[in-house]
C-alpha cells in the first residue's frame, strides 16, 4: 500500500474501515488484544470478536478458532457485522522445507485448500478446484497432480514484503502455504508434499478465510510463523505466535 493514498485499500483504511486481524487460538490473538485501546468485545456464538484502536488505525481481532469450518464463518461474520477494508489471516505454521525454522515468517503470497483431494479410478490422490466446479460438472477437468493456487491480495503482499525486512526474530520467504484441516508429521509425507507442490508450510485456516473473503470481495492476504518443523523434528514453539503479531502492530502502525 503506497504512501500517497492512491490506493483504494489505503482509502478504504483511511477512511475508517478496519483492518480484520484474525487468528486462530488463542495464544495467536492475545498480544494484538493487549495492544488495543478502547476495546468493546462482541461474541457471536462461540466466535470471538473485539473493535477497537491500534492507536490510530481501527482494527477488528478475530479469534476464529481453529481449522477452516470456524475460520469460514467467522470471516462471513467480520465481513458482515464490521464491513472490515481488508481481512489480514495470521498465525502459526509448520515449515516444510528443510531450512526453515521456528520463528521464520512465510508471506502467503500463494495458497491452496489441501483438503481438496480427487481420487481417481486408478488410485491417485489428486487435487481439486472446487470454485471452479460450481459452473460445471466434470471434475476430471478441474483436477491436477499441481494444486490450484490462489493469490492473496497483491498490494498487500508487497506491503507484508517491505515490512519484513523490519522483522528480527527470523527470515522471511515469500510463498505458497497448504491449508486444510490436517497435521502432518511423517517427515517422508512432508518431503514428497513440498517435492510435489513447493509449498513452504502447513496451516488450517487461510484457505477458509481467503476463499470466504474473496467470496465477499474484501482484499485479503495471509502471514505465517514458523512454528515448528515436523520433518527436522522441530516441536512447536508458541513464542513464535508472540513474535509474529509483535512484528504486525509494528506494520500496521506504519501504515
Ligand atoms: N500443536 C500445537 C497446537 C496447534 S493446533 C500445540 O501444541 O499447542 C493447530 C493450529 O496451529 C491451527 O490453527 C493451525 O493453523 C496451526 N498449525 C501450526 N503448525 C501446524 C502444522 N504443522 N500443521 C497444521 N496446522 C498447524
Amino acid at each position: 500500500m503506497e504512501k500517497d493514498g492512491n490506493h483504494p485499500l489505503y482509502r478504504g483504511v483511511k477512511n475508517s474501515h478496519p483492518i480484520l486481524l484474525q487468528g486462530a487460538m488463542e495464544l495467536e490473538i492475545a498480544v494484538f488484544c493487549r495492544a488495543m485501546t478502547q476495546v468493546k468485545a462482541q461474541d457471536i456464538g462461540s466466535f470471538k470478536f473485539w473493535s477497537g484502536m491500534l492507536k490510530k488505525q481501527a482494527v477488528v481481532l478475530s479469534q476464529t478458532g481453529i481449522g477452516t469450518a470456524a475460520a469460514a464463518a467467522a470471516t462471513a461474520l467480520g465481513c458482515q457485522v464490521f464491513q472490515p477494508a481488508l481481512v489480514l489471516n495470521q498465525g502459526t505454521a509448520g515449515g516444510y522445507p528443510e531450512d526453515l525454522h521456528p520463528y521464520d515468517l512465510v508471506i502467503g503470497e500463494t495458497w491452496y485448500n489441501a483438503n481438496a483431494r480427487y481420487r481417481t479410478r486408478y488410485g491417485k490422490t489428486d487435487f481439486l478446484d472446487l470454485v471452479a466446479l460450481e459452473g460445471e460438472s466434470k471434475e476430471s477437468e478441474f483436477t491436477g497432480s499441481r494444486p490450484f493456487l490462489q493469490h492473496s491480495d497483491r498490494e498487500l503482499v508487497a506491503w507484508l514484503d517491505r515490512e519484513s525486512t523490519h522483522y528480527t526474530r527470523g527470515r522471511s520467504v515469500r510463498g505458497c502455504i497448504a491449508s486444510g484441516d490436517q497435521w502432518n508429521d511423517e517427515p517422508e509425507r512432508i518431503a514428497d508434499l513440498q517435492q510435489q507442490t513447493g509449498v513452504l508450510c502447513e496451516e488450517m485456516e487461510t484457505a477458509a478465510a481467503g476463499e470466504v473473503a474473496a467470496r465477499l470481495r474484501v482484499p485479503f492476504a495471509a502471514v505465517r510463523v514458523i512454528s515448528n518443523n515436523n520433518r527436522l523434528g522441530e516441536p512447536f514453539d508458541a513464542g513464535t505466535a508472540t513474535a509474529l503479531q509483535e512484528w504486525m502492530i509494528k506494520a500496521v502502525l506504519r501504515l
